[in-house]
């Protein structure tokens, strides 16, 4: 009969893999359960360039999968932020005293490292069905069925507006700037990819359920018309790189992040247990700060404690929803302010830029806060 595993991690996304080799490395036998690719389907690329802040490099760095190449993990050295009515807002690395705000990482080939690193640690047992273990950690994203299973409520707070996300070639380079234009409630994020040289960007761009339909079915050089418009020009030219995917967006929290079924203990991880606006682009940062609390708790745990200790379990899940919540505060507030249409919206966002620009400490700390030094 085949050993129990101490740990199963459901969900083969960047969070569940991280956390497997993370515990892995703490010799349990952990087993990963990945969904299995429809037969026949060939996966799409993700789109999506990621904002990794300084923490979660370290965290990836740690089990040896942040990108090598520079091109596929670019320095944001400077980020601009444009309201509607001209009011700006400007960060700059070597204000806080680091050589980059934040990174700007490729998501296929973070993927892939982690998928390379999972298939060569044998303390891994990778699966295609859920497996009986002491502690079941529940990585499945956003939609997460195990979270259902067990009962979890997961209160949804819909934003009503959709994410478009596309890569595009620009004519100029984008100078390891992060862009983001605030006009008319709709967000246009330009992230420099390609390394410090590179002239080529991800976007999202939040705009209503409607507009996001259009913008994807739009022909490419109409839509590239439209976003050098939406980005004035700044990076002059641009040109279609990839397809348009769309995301709805969501705000939404489980009500309890850990528990105990007949079969064992569970926690929840990263997008099953939370989401946010990418407005800030935290979503996956704040996933692997649970990945890195979750592993601290179970490292340091007392030599009487299994994994499945429900103190444990409690403290991992404290510390975390503190974590959240002042971030919560802060998004919610950007985003009223940010995807609202009127007059008196927009009086609002031009005088709070300034007001930030102009305030030293408030905007340090903004971005320390953002940057998690
Ligand atoms: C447009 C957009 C831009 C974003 N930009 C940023 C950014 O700049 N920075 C940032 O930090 N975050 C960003 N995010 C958020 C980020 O995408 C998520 O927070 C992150 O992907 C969550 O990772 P995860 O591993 O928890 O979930 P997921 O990425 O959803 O992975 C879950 C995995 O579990 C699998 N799965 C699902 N159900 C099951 C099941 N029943 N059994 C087994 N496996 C299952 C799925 O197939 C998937 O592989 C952005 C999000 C969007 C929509």
């Amino acid at each position: 009969m085949p050993q129990a595993l101490d740990i199963c991690i459901r969900g083969g996304g960047i969070v569940g893999r991280t956390l497997a080799l993370l515990l892995a490395r703490e010799r349990l036998r952990v087993g990963l359960v990945d969904q299995p690719a429809l037969a026949g389907a060939q996966p799409a690329a993700d789109v999506r360039a990621y904002a990794l802040n300084r923490a979660s490099r370290e965290l990836l760095e740690s089990v040896r999968c942040w990108p090598a190449d520079e091109a596929a993990a670019t320095p944001v050295r400077h980020m601009q932020v444009w309201g509607d009515r001209g009011s700006e807002l400007n960060f700059d690395a070597s204000e806080l005293g680091s050589p980059a705000l934040t990174w700007i990482v490729d998501v296929p080939v973070l993927e892939a490292r982690l998928a390379d690193a999972v298939r060569y640690q044998p303390q891994i047992e990778v699966l295609g069905t859920p497996a009986p273990a002491r502690l079941t950690v529940v990585c499945e994203g956003r939609a997460s069925s195990t979270r259902a299973e067990f009962g979890v409520d997961f209160e949804v707070m819909p934003y009503h507006q959709h994410a478009l996300a596309t890569r595009i070639q620009c004519e100029k380079p984008h100078d390891q700037m992060a862009r983001q234009w605030f006009a008319h409630g709709e967000i246009l994020a330009f992230l420099p990819m390609g390394g410090a040289q590179g002239n080529s960007v991800a976007i999202v761009w939040s705009v209503s359920a409607e507009q996001a339909a259009r913008l994807q079915q739009l022909e490419p050089v109409e839509f590239c018309r439209e976003l050098e418009n939406a980005s004035t020009h700044t990076l002059g030219q641009l040109t279609l790189a990839s397809e348009r995917r769309v995301w709805p967006l969501q705000k939404a929290q489980a009500r309890q992040w850990s528990g105990r079924t007949k079969d064992g203990a569970w926690v929840l991880a990263g997008d099953a247990a939370h989401n946010v606006h990418p407005l800030a682009g935290q979503g996956l940062n704040l996933g692997l700060a649970d990945v890195a609390e979750l592993t601290r708790v179970l490292h340091g745990r007392e030599y009487w404690r299994g994994v499945d200790d429900e103190k444990l379990l409690r403290r991992y899940e404290r510390t975390r929803k503190a974590g959240m919540l002042a971030l919560d505060a802060g998004m919610d507030g950007l985003q009223l302010l940010f995807a609202r249409e009127g007059e008196a919206w927009g009086a609002l966002r031009n005088w709070g830029l300034q007001g930030v620009e102009r305030s030293g400490l408030l905007k340090n700390w903004l971005a320390r806060r953002a940057m998690n030094f």
